[in-house]
């Protein structure tokens, strides 16, 4: 875990360049996607840290695969975040063994934000519209000017568009996200960023 900000840590994956979120409050944290390593719930047990929730920035495999590891917590995601067998399809693209594990599904939704209190500190879950998938979840921490963007943000490689993605709109999901005016924006996958990567990032062509 590498602490970006106050509090807020980042978890680097050298599969397929993971980057997973941790904001710690007093008390409570509150861990940004799930991920694909079951095995990361026993490690921050093992620093004292028992996630009491997870947000799931959208339902593709390798964002959501680890959840059950967690449990229990609250599992918090867009409401039109479906979480069932279909997304195994995009894992089998990457992997020849079957997921083993049990698919956990989102407890509590919103649609277009909400605030969270984790441990005395505020987090913000917005949802600006279509665009990486349907229910692109962003995580704003005010106080220390830090954003999740799930993969609407890539940093290393570029931003990927599936058949579930919504390219048109991706620059004005973008733009609401810029208004966050944050300091450090954390990818899905890469290193995180700052504003003016955001700015400046090529957006995918619908495949
Ligand atoms: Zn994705």
């Amino acid at each position: 875990m590498i602490e970006i900000a106050d509090g807020v840590f980042v978890r680097r994956h050298t599969e397929l360049d993971l980057t997973l979120g941790l904001i710690t409050g007093s008390g409570d944290s509150l861990l940004v996607d799930s991920g694909m390593d079951p095995g990361l719930a026993a490690v921050l047990a093992g620093e004292g840290l028992r996630p009491s929730r997870i947000v799931l920035t959208h339902n593709h495999f390798d964002h959501v695969l680890a959840t059950e590891a967690f449990l229990p917590c609250e599992v918090w995601a867009h409401e039109d975040c479906v979480v069932d067998e279909s997304l195994l399809a995009g894992r089998a693209e990457y992997y020849d063994e079957p997921f083993t594990g049990t698919l956990v599904a989102p407890t509590h939704t919103f649609r277009d934000s909400v605030a969270l209190d984790v441990g005395g500190r505020r987090v913000d879950l917005h949802h600006f519209g279509p665009a990486h998938t349907s229910h692109d979840v962003v995580v704003h921490v005010p106080d220390a000017g830090v954003v999740f963007a799930g993969d609407l943000v890539e940093q290393g490689a570029p931003a990927q568009a599936g058949p579930d993605a919504t390219p048109a709109n991706w620059r004005h999901v973008l733009d609401l996200l810029l208004e966050l005016d944050p300091r450090i924006v954390v990818p899905g996958h890469g290193n995180p960023v700052d504003a003016a990567f955001v700015r400046a990032m090529a957006i995918p062509e619908a495949s």
